[in-house]
C-alpha cells in the first residue's frame, strides 16, 4: 500500500462488559476502495463497526480517519467526519415516510440546498424509492428498506460507507442488484466503503481487499480475487468441497 490510509485501525479492543469482542484488531482502507470483512456469526464484524462509528467505546487501540484520532468518538461527531454506519437490520423508521427517513440521514447538515440536491441523487440510483417517497417505510419489503438504508446513509455526503450485511434475508437476485448499486456508488461516487459480510462470494465479488476475522481476530487478509481463490476460503467461505 503506498498512499497514505483514509482509515487506519491499531491494535483495537472492545468489549461487552468481560467479553472481549475485538481482540486487537488492525486494518486500513484505502482511499476509493471497497474492503469487505468476512467471518461468521460472532466473529465480531459487527462490534469492529461500531466501534469505528462511535457507537462503541474501545478498551483500547486507535481508529485514525484522515489521519485525525477518532476512537471514542462521539457518534454524531464521526458522522460530521464523513463516516456513516447503516446497521445491520437496516434500523429505518417504519413510521415515517421514505423521504423522510432520507431526511433524517442528513441531520447533521445545514447545507439545504446541497440536500436537496443529494436526495435527487439517491433517487437516480434507488428509483423504486422515488416512487414510494410518500409511503410508510414500514410498508416497503426488505430490498426496498435496504436501499433506503443505503440512501438515508448516503444523505450524510459520506467519505466512508460501513455497511453491514446489506444481503442479510434477501433473495439471491436483489443481492445482486443491490451489490451493483453498492458497486456504482463507490466507482462513480467516490464513497470508500467498508462491507461485513457472511456472504463472501458476493463480498468478494466487488470488493478490491478482504480480511476474515474469527473469535475477534483477523486471521486472513489479502487482495479480494486472491483471497476467493484461497483454499482456505473456498472450504470454509465459499462452500467448495
Ligand atoms: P453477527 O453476524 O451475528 O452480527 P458478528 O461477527 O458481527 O456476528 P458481533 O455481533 O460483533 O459478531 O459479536 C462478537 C462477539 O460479541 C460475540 O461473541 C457475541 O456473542 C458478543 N456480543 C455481541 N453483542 C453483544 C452484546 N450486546 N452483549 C454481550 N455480548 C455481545
Amino acid at each position: 500500500m503506498h498512499s497514505p490510509s483514509l482509515l487506519k485501525i491499531d491494535n483495537l479492543e472492545s468489549f461487552y462488559g468481560p467479553i472481549m469482542a475485538i481482540r486487537g484488531v488492525s486494518l486500513q482502507v484505502q482511499e476509493g476502495q471497497i474492503v469487505t470483512v468476512l467471518g461468521a456469526n460472532g466473529a465480531g464484524k459487527t462490534t469492529l463497526l461500531k466501534t469505528i462509528s462511535g457507537v462503541m467505546d474501545p478498551e483500547k487501540g486507535t481508529v485514525h480517519f484522515n489521519g485525525k484520532a477518532i476512537e471514542g468518538s462521539a457518534p454524531d461527531a464521526v458522522v460530521r467526519d464523513g463516516i456513516v454506519h447503516v446497521p445491520e437490520g437496516r434500523e429505518i423508521f417504519p413510521i415515517l415516510t421514505v423521504e423522510e427517513n432520507l431526511r433524517m440521514g442528513a441531520y447533521t447538515r445545514s447545507d439545504h440546498a446541497e440536500i436537496e440536491k443529494d436526495l435527487e441523487l439517491v433517487y437516480q440510483y434507488f428509483p423504486i424509492l422515488k416512487e414510494r417517497r410518500q409511503q410508510e417505510a414500514g410498508t416497503l419489503s426488505g430490498g426496498q428498506q435496504q436501499m433506503l438504508a443505503i440512501g438515508r446513509g448516503l444523505m450524510a455526503r459520506p467519505k466512508i460507507m460501513l455497511l453491514d450485511e446489506p444481503s442479510l434475508g434477501l433473495s439471491p437476485l436483489l443481492v445482486k442488484e443491490i451489490f451493483a448499486i453498492i458497486s456504482r456508488l463507490n466507482r462513480e461516487q467516490n464513497v470508500t466503503m467498508i462491507l461485513v459480510e457472511q456472504n463472501a462470494k458476493v463480498a468478494l465479488d466487488v470488493a478490491h481487499y478482504g480480511y476474515v476475522m474469527e473469535l475477534g481476530r483477523i486471521v486472513m487478509s489479502g487482495d479480494a480475487k486472491k483471497l476467493a481463490q484461497s483454499k482456505d476460503i473456498q472450504e470454509f467461505y465459499l462452500g467448495a468441497h
